[in-house]
């Protein structure tokens, strides 16, 4: 168990990944629960700006007709179309004026799932002087996963808020859960 004002420490940096409403009840792409993230991350998001410890979230920002849509032979419903309601972030998420947005997902020869695929995070991470990075958000077994493992690949300290991330299957999160923790990612839930 961490508590949100005792955890956070100088080097350390909240990663929100996709809270957006597209991935909420009632979204184009739906996780069951998804909207349940929003109250835990927003005690880590006070304890942070309290701490001074910066805060970035990722955002799915997918051109019409992105070839991750089932009409172009993806997997995926289409969803996170950029400028719509369904891309923008939870409404309940309290995020800070100065949150780093990270934007993915707009490329037009391929997907990208890791908020570290291609975006030049780790560089703006490294910059800050951030080390450690404590990871919530959806969905668990799809960005939250491709995002950790990235993290950890660049060599960042990383800790999964368990109970701030949901997945789109339980089989997948369990999956999701085993991969990050074998590839070094630390567990915490919200005391
Ligand atoms: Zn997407």
């Amino acid at each position: 168990m961490a508590n949100p004002k005792h955890a956070l420490r100088d080097g350390d940096a909240l990663l929100i990944v996709d809270v957006q409403n597209d991935f909420c009840p009632g979204g184009a792409l739906a996780i069951a629960g998804g909207d349940g993230v929003v109250p835990v991350l927003n005690r880590w998001i006070e304890a942070a700006r309290e701490a001074g410890i910066a805060i970035y979230a990722s955002r799915d920002w997918h051109p019409a007709g992105h070839l991750s849509f089932v009409d172009e032979g993806g997997p995926w419903p289409p969803h996170c179309l950029q400028d719509t309601e369904g891309a923008a972030f939870h409404s309940g998420l309290m995020l800070p004026s100065d949150t780093i947005v990270v934007t993915k997902g707009a490329r037009f020869d391929q997907d990208q799932y890791s908020a570290f695929d291609q975006t030049g995070l780790e560089a703006r991470l490294g910059r800050d002087g951030v080390r450690r990075l404590w990871v919530g958000g959806l969905a668990e077994d799809v960005c939250v996963r491709a995002t950790v493992l990235g993290a950890l690949a660049h060599g960042f300290e990383v800790v999964v808020i368990e109970d701030a991330t949901r997945p789109v299957t339980p089989e997948g999160g369990e999956e999701a859960r085993r991969e990050m923790a074998a590839a070094g990612a630390g567990f915490q839930t919200t005391d």
